[in-house]
Order: C-alpha cells, then structure tokens, then sequence
C-alpha cells in the first residue's frame, strides 16, 4: 500500500457553510442591532445638546435684552405700534439681535404676544419676517400656559428648526409675548451625520473584522475535520500506512483526541491484519509482502539476502504427548526465540501451522548459515516449562541465498531443502 499525502480535496463543505452560519447571522444581526440602537441613542443625545444650547442661549439673549433695554414691554401707538422696552423704541432695533445670531450662529425672534416683531429670520425675498405669527401649537404650548417649550421640527418660512420657545414677562409676571431661539435642523443633521457616519463605518469594520475572523478560524476548524476525513477515508479504503497530518495529532482539544484516536485504530487494525495472533510474528500473507519489499530493494541496490524455510521436527508428538495448549506454548516460545535473533538480521514469520520463514538481509550464503547455525544452538537450549514439564524440540531448516531468482522459486527451492533435511534426520540445516 501507498504512503499517501493527505491534503484535504476541499476547503469547506457543508459543516463549513452551517460553522459561518452560525458565527455570522448572530453577528450580522448583533451588528444592525448595534448600528441601530447606537445612532438611536446618539440622535437622542444630539438632540438634549441642542435643547441645551438653546435653553442657555434663550436665557443669555434674555439677559441681554434686560440689560440693554431695562423695564417693561408695552405697545404704544393707535394705527402702526411700536413696541417700546423700558424708554427705548426697539420696533426697529435689530442690532442686538443681528449681533446675538452672528456670535451664536443661532436665530432669534422676539413675539410680541404671538406676533413676530424683532428676528433674524428672512424670507425668500429677503425681508425680516416681521408681523407674521407664531404656529398655533407654540400658542397653546408656551403662551397659554406661560412654559418654557423645545421643539425639534418646526417649520418656519418654508424651513425646519429646532426651536426654543419662552415666554417673555415683565416684572408683574404678567405674559406680553415669547422668545423663540432656533437652529437649522438641516445643521443638527449635518452635526449628527458627522458623528454618526465614521460610527456606523466603525460598527462595520468592527463586524467585517469579526467575520473575517470567524471565517479563517471555520476554515482552520473544518481543515482538521477534513484531515481526519481524508485520513479515515485512506485507511477504510486499505491503506494501512497513511499518513495523519501533524497538525491533527499535535492538538490538544477533542480533535485532537479524535486524530490520535483514528491512528490507533489504523495501528489495532494493522496489526490485526498483519501479525499472527498466537506468536505475534508476520502471519504469512504480512511476511510474504515484506518478502517482496526485500526482493525489490535487493534487485534495485543489487544487495544479496537469504530466506530459510524452518519447521519443529516432530510436532505432532509435543501435541499428542503434553496437549495442544503446551503444543501452543511451545510455538509461542520458539516464535519470540525467533524474532529475537531476527532483530536487526531480518525478520521472521510464522508461514504454516509449525513453519516459519526467516528472512536474512545484506547476507551471502555463508553468514545466513553463519547465523542459522548460532539459531539452532539457541533452539537446542530452548526449554519450555509446561505443568511441571521441560519441553525440548528441533528444527530443521532449508536455506537459500541465490539473487538471480524470482521469490516464487526461492521459496519453492527453501521448500525442497526442508524435505530434504526432513527425510536426512531432521535437526539440521541444508543450505
Ligand atoms: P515433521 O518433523 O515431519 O514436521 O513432523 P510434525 O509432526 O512436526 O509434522 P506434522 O505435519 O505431521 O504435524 C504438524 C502438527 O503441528 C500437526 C498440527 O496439529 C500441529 N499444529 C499446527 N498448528 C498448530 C497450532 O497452532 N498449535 C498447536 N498446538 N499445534 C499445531
Ligand atoms: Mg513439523
Ligand atoms: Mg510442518
């Protein structure tokens, strides 16, 4: 089987789109909430300025008025009146008021009970709005019931202000006519807008980021999926030597633990398809695979290798003698004597019922006999203690070391020297 690389196929799927989703709708939702409720509050806000500004403004221009003209309104006159402050006839003076709205930026009208007689407001001609009245809800609001009044929408002239109506009294406490201070809404709007656009665009960045953020960490999050898919994937389709992505297995969160999980599951299931489950040697379809990753490697880089074909002489006695559960014993004690001398050599596995094959790398005949011979001292020391008994047993081996031949024939030629010892005596090794 391959090594195969396991890069995700995809970026996202369906998890990826339901992950965003679920970070994004509550989020874009949390973000027009914010926009909404955050310029709702700073209109709001704007507005309570504005109303302050024209409560001090109403209260300083009245001062001024006071203290320019002391003493008490009143009209005079029987055809055209003039309406006088203390001594003064202020019908025509305007310049307290001009120099008021050129220091505030803020207009100014004096009513005369509700008739407008000194303002800053123009016309579309270009005349003082002079004599005209004042809007009947003011009348109702400020006039009749002598209290001060804001309004945010007031249309005077064809234009909106936001106003400040106050009743203007003399010393009596007697009613004689309102001041109205106004500002254009079309500058709170200006003011407001100046405010609220860089707001709304910092609300959006904010959640553009957010976003940004929620879709790279989906990404990152659904890639690890993907790793362990791809993963699972090539070890349910047979290839028990994939790879898992280091960035799985180096987690420490749940997928992580899933990632680790899923390489020893392919490590429990590897070795149950590989090793023999009484020896824990090579079963002999593993064995016969390496044989031929052996093979290739020694055509390729022209190195030599030996394989033996051994098998315990007289088995079916050990069996018959001590029972099969000692006969099991045994071949477990001479498995572990076999993979211990194949460590590092070569390795073995078990081929048969009492057969096993050893493969010897990087030797020629002589050191493969070499060790074959230091194996069968160590098999005749061998001792297996079952129930009290010491069981002793041999092996005889065929071994060949020919690189010009196919694996086929050289099992079939390891086969043949077997027999051969077999039928000589057993306990020996024919090379
Ligand atoms: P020879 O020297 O000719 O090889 O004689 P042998 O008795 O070893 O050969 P034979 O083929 O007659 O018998 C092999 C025996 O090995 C028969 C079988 O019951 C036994 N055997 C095979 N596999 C196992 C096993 O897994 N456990 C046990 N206990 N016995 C096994
Ligand atoms: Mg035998
Ligand atoms: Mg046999």
């Amino acid at each position: 089987m391959e090594n195969t690389q396991n890069t995700p196929k995809r970026s996202g799927g369906k998890i990826s789109y339901t992950l965003q989703a679920i970070g994004l709708i509550p989020l874009l939702a949390l973000g027009i909430v914010m926009l909404f409720f955050t310029s709702q509050w700073f209109t709001k806000t704007m507005y309570q300025e504005v109303e302050r500004e024209l409560y001090d403004a109403t209260k300083s221009a009245t001062t001024l008025l006071n203290a320019a003209y002391p003493g008490d309104y009143r009209l005079e006159g029987d055809v055209a009146y003039l309406l006088y402050k203390g001594d003064v006839d202020i019908t025509r003076e305007y310049s307290l008021f001009d120099q008021f709205k050129e220091d505030t930026g803020l207009d100014i009208t004096l009513f005369y009970q509700d008739t407008r007689i000194l303002t800053t407001l123009y016309n579309a001609q270009g005349d003082r709005i002079v004599g005209s009245g004042a809007p009947d809800v003011v009348i109702r609001d400020v006039l009749n019931t002598g209290e001060d009044h804001f309004y945010i929408n007031t249309l005077i002239n064809g234009k909106t202000y936001f106003s400040y109506y106050s009743p203007v009294r003399n010393q009596d406490g007697s009613i004689v006519g309102m001041l109205f201070i106004g500002k254009s809404s079309a500058a709170v709007s200006q003011a407001i807008q100046r405010y609220v656009y860089p707001l709304t665009w910092l609300i959006i960045g904010f959640v553009a980021l957010v976003a940004v953020c929620i879709y790279f960490y989906t990404r990152r999050f659904v890639a690890v999926l993907l790793h362990i898919h791809s993963f699972l994937s090539e070890v349910a389709s047979g290839n028990l030597n994939a790879t898992l992505d280091h960035s799985v297995t180096k987690r420490s969160d749940e997928l992580g633990d899933i990632g680790r999980c899923a390489l020893s599951m392919q490590r429990s299931l590897r070795t149950m398809i590989e090793q023999d489950a009484l020896t824990e040697l090579y079963n002999r379809r593993s064995g016969e695979k390496k044989l031929r990753q052996i093979f290739e490697e020694a055509q390729s880089f022209r190195h030599s290798f030996a394989l033996a074909i051994g098998d315990i002489d007289f088995f079916k006695k050990v069996n018959d003698t001590y029972g099969h559960e000692c006969g099991d014993a045994v071949l477990k004690n001479v498995s572990a004597l076999l993979k211990q001398h194949m460590w590092r050599r070569g390795f073995a596995a078990r081929w048969g019922g009492e057969e096993f094959l050893l493969v010897f790398e990087n030797v020629d005949l002589a050191e493969a006999r070499k060790q074959l011979d230091l194996l069968m001292d160590k098999i005749h020391e061998l001792d297996t203690l079952y129930e009290g008994q010491h069981v002793k047993i041999n092996m005889t081996f065929g071994l060949v070391c020919e690189s010009d031949k196919d694996v086929h024939t050289l099992l079939k030629e390891a086969d043949e020297k077997l027999y051969i010892g077999k039928t000589n005596g057993r306990n020996q090794v024919i090379s």
